[in-house]
């Protein structure tokens, strides 16, 4: 989980979210464990490109799922632009 899940406009998105995805449940959890979310177990909003606040770019994953190898593959890919940018071009 980063910074930006704790903004009071992630808080507003995932409220009117939760709704729309219990309604699509059971769903493949997009965290990729190949396990579907099953209704009634805890589900967190996992995004498939992390950090894009969009209807189409979410789905139901699981607590377990998305709080830990989504968690820190998120966080890898933001890692790795962050030192993409910073490196010099070699021409
Ligand atoms: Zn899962």
């Amino acid at each position: 989980m980063s910074g930006h899940h704790r903004t009071k406009e992630y808080a507003a998105f995932a409220r009117r979210m939760r709704p729309l995805l219990t309604a699509t449940l059971p769903a493949p959890c997009v965290d990729g464990c190949g396990q579907p979310v099953m209704v009634g177990q805890r589900w967190d909003i996992g995004h498939i490109i992390p950090g894009i606040d969009e209807q189409w770019n979410v789905g139901p994953s699981h607590v377990k799922c998305n709080r830990s190898a989504g968690g820190s593959m998120g966080a890898a890919i933001v890692n790795a632009k962050r030192k993409r940018k910073t490196q010099v071009p070699r021409w």
